[in-house]
């Protein structure tokens, strides 16, 4: 089998090639495709009335019926409503807002009227109180978010970069406000997941929610407001962005590695890729990789690395070896 694909380093470069080229055709052919992955694969839930990516787990549309009261209260008209109330009325006040407020009814302590020279005063020490108490209680709430996208950044082994990446969508969910009603944890979870696949180093869901102690349907959720609120568009990940973590996590060699990438060039190339969730497709080329190259992993194993099912690790080995003619007898 020697083909253009077998050279060293070549791989890598025609598929980011091939992936920008998908990318620019994704953005116009969304409707049937979960935005993030790209699989065909999704699931209507009418219960709940989402529909969800069986590849990757994202929610991608959730106005089927009903949006719920967490969504409904955060549209723009609201949240204006609320901003200009002054302090949100949730745990973003560190306090729950239990520390001293100045009366707004132009009353003293003990309810007597406060005079009309006094009045200009006390409109100034609410108007500073007011900011004191937002601005602690945001600063308490990044430290604790901070402190939090440290502790799953090192738990996933994430390299210092992608905590910087997810710190700055953090930041900015904050400063657009869009923390208000949703967990903090929560906020964390969706923007570390952005950070990943921003930084081509692709975490699962199931894998950002198990560190994090955050559903991962609320982890998708929150992800796909995040980036739609703050404008972020992320191309679809790439099977070969899975592939050397899931190789390493099966302790499989190197050799398997680039035969798995040489794999999904070579699938790529004629279209097999598309409509498939990234993480089996990376999933079957090291199956099939591993057997190839005398490293036999269970299809048990493979599927559990890559939080696939072994349904779909089978189906995708199946096109992928038909297709692509390799006479792997597994
Ligand atoms: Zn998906």
């Amino acid at each position: 089998m020697k083909d253009k694909f077998s050279e060293k380093g070549k791989p890598i470069e025609n598929i980011s090639a091939k992936k920008r080229m998908q990318n620019d055709v994704s953005d116009t052919e969304k409707q049937n495709k979960c935005p993030e992955c790209g699989s065909e694969e999704l699931i209507g839930d009418y219960e709940r009335a989402e529909v969800v990516c069986a590849s990757c787990g994202l929610v991608i549309d959730e106005n089927l019926v009903d949006m719920g009261p967490e969504w409904r209260a955060f549209d723009h008209e609201q949240r204006d409503k609320r901003t200009r109330v002054g302090a949100p009325i949730t745990y973003t006040i560190h306090d729950k807002g239990l520390s001293t407020m100045i009366d707004w009814r132009n009353k003293d302590i003990y309810g007597r009227d406060i005079p009309a020279r006094n009045r200009a005063q006390w409109y100034r020490l609410r108007k500073w109180q007011r900011k004191i108490r937002i601005s602690g209680a945001t600063e308490r709430n990044l430290a604790f978010a901070l402190s939090e996208l440290d502790r799953d950044s090192s738990r996933l082994g994430l390299p210092r970069s992608v905590r910087e990446a997810a710190s700055v969508v953090y930041r900015s969910a904050v400063e657009n406000k869009l923390i208000r009603g949703r967990s903090i944890e929560g906020v964390v979870a969706a923007s570390l997941y952005a950070a990943c696949r921003r930084c081509n180093v692709p975490r699962t869901l199931d894998e950002i929610a198990e560190v994090s102690r955050v559903s991962k349907k609320e982890v998708g959720r929150t992800y796909r407001f995040l980036t739609r609120e703050l404008n972020i568009k992320l191309p679809p990940t790439s099977p070969v962005d899975y592939v050397p973590r899931f190789a390493s996590e099966l302790g499989l060699s190197g050799e398997v590695q680039s035969r798995a990438i040489e794999i999904i060039g070579k699938a790529m190339e004629k279209g097999l890729t598309s409509g498939r969730g990234p993480t089996g497709v990376a999933a079957a080329a090291l199956y099939i990789a591993s057997v190839l190259l005398g490293e036999r992993k269970t299809q048990r194993d493979v599927a559990d690395i890559a939080g696939v099912t072994e349904v779909t690790i089978r189906n995708r080995y199946k096109e992928l070896t038909e297709q692509l003619e390799m006479g792997v007898t597994l």
